[in-house]
């Protein structure tokens, strides 16, 4: 049989999750949990929350809850990946004091996505020291269960990479001890960074640019129909453009042909209603209608399984203590292997305790 390799992904609990998170991580992660290849761990990262909402612990608290309930949601099944609390698991902050030691403040600095967070974020005159430091304490997540692979969406890159820089140098001061990660982003380019409805930003819980997958149908449509397409595109005949409009973006990740068949038949595919829009005579009110069908048919029984688990909740937070607890049990393992790599593990080593010094009582 062949080995099953194990995924080390998550979210943080700073808010519900949204579209960007289904097409840029969530769809990946339920094909390869149901693939049978993969043993997920799936982690909701609230100490990385806590890097630039220290002061609002209550926030990350409320939102533990609905992160799980939207991985329910979607399909993430416990009974095929460990659900777990990245606080609940201490010996991962253990492995950050260790990993610490291996980056220079010169290259957390340099990492481009820490760099566009610490501008959103206005932290440019004083930036936390555990925020610029998260994408250690990432490291620390993905080796403690010796993941193979993450996946993720596209401003994980410059992050993995600097986890990928840690294992090795570990592994070249160490021995060989860790294992080093690779991303798994989506195959369409539009999904590794999903715009928001501004068209602008990424669709990202700290811009307030989102649809939800829990937003009930009436909120789904008036977002949609709020989008940004081409602001030139004033009169159903001017040509329009497709390269700079969300509602086109939004088509390449979500609309098949299937969806044509049945909401707009006229059209075979994205290519025929790109090429009209282009052209001239397609208005905007006809393709956020379309998009919006399809989006209330994604996210329907999404929704809906999320009702039924939010009538559960004893099973939901009993699902996170018991999927903290497996995780801890492997992260522990990971743990002991580091120590003795680095060589701490003082108490077990014999050879260490009479290296200098002869023991009186063996010489009896
Ligand atoms: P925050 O604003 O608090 O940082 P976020 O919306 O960026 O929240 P994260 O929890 O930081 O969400 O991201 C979790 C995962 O979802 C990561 O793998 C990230 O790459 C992916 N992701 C988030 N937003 C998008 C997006 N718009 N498009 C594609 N992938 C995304
Ligand atoms: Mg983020």
């Amino acid at each position: 049989m062949e080995r099953k390799k194990i995924i080390l992904t998550g979210d943080r609990p700073t808010g519900k999750l949204h579209l960007g998170h289904y097409v840029g991580s969530l769809k990946n992660r339920v094909e390869m949990q149901n693939s049978g290849k993969y043993i997920p761990y799936i982690l909701i990262s609230d100490l990385q929350a806590l890097t630039d909402n220290a002061r609002d612990p209550e926030k990350i608290r409320r939102n533990l809850i609905e992160v799980a309930l939207d991985y329910l949601a979607v399909g993430i099944d416990p009974k095929k990946s460990i659900i777990f609390v990245q606080s609940q698991v201490p010996e991962l902050a253990e492995l950050t004091m260790y990993y610490m030691n291996l980056v220079t403040l010169g290259r957390l600095e340099r990492n481009p996505t820490i760099k566009t967070e610490i501008k959103e974020r206005g932290f440019e005159k004083s930036v936390p020291v555990g925020f610029l430091t998260y994408p250690i304490s990432q490291a620390a997540d993905i080796t403690a269960f010796d993941a193979e692979v993450v996946p993720g969406g596209e401003d994980q890159a410059p992050i993995l990479e600097q986890d990928r820089e840690i294992v090795r140098t570990f592994n070249a001061i160490y021995g060989d001890t860790l294992v080093e990660p690779e991303l798994i982003t989506p195959d369409n380019n539009i999904c590794k960074r999903l715009v928001g409805i501004d068209g602008k930003n990424k669709m990202s819980k700290s811009l307030d640019n989102c649809i939800y997958l829990s937003d009930n149908p009436d909120t789904i449509k008036k977002k949609v129909m709020s989008m940004y397409t081409d602001p030139n595109h004033i009169k159903i005949e001017d040509p329009g453009d497709v390269q700079n409009n969300a509602v086109f973006k939004y088509l390449d990740a979500f609309c098949t042909p299937s969806h044509f068949k049945k909401y707009l038949p006229e059209y075979k595919n994205l290519d025929e209603l790109k090429a009209h829009y282009q052209r001239g005579g397609v208005g905007d009110v006809k393709i956020k209608k379309f998009l919006n069908d399809i989006l209330q048919e994604i996210l329907e029984p999404i929704r809906e399984r999320r009702h039924y688990y939010e009538q559960h909740i004893d099973f939901v937070y009993d699902m996170l203590e018991e999927g903290s607890r497996e995780a801890r049990k492997k992260a522990q393992e990971v743990l002991k292997r580091v120590r003795r790599a680095i060589g701490i593990e003082y108490f077990e080593d014999i050879k260490l305790r009479h290296s200098v010094y002869t023991n009186i009582d063996d010489n009896k």
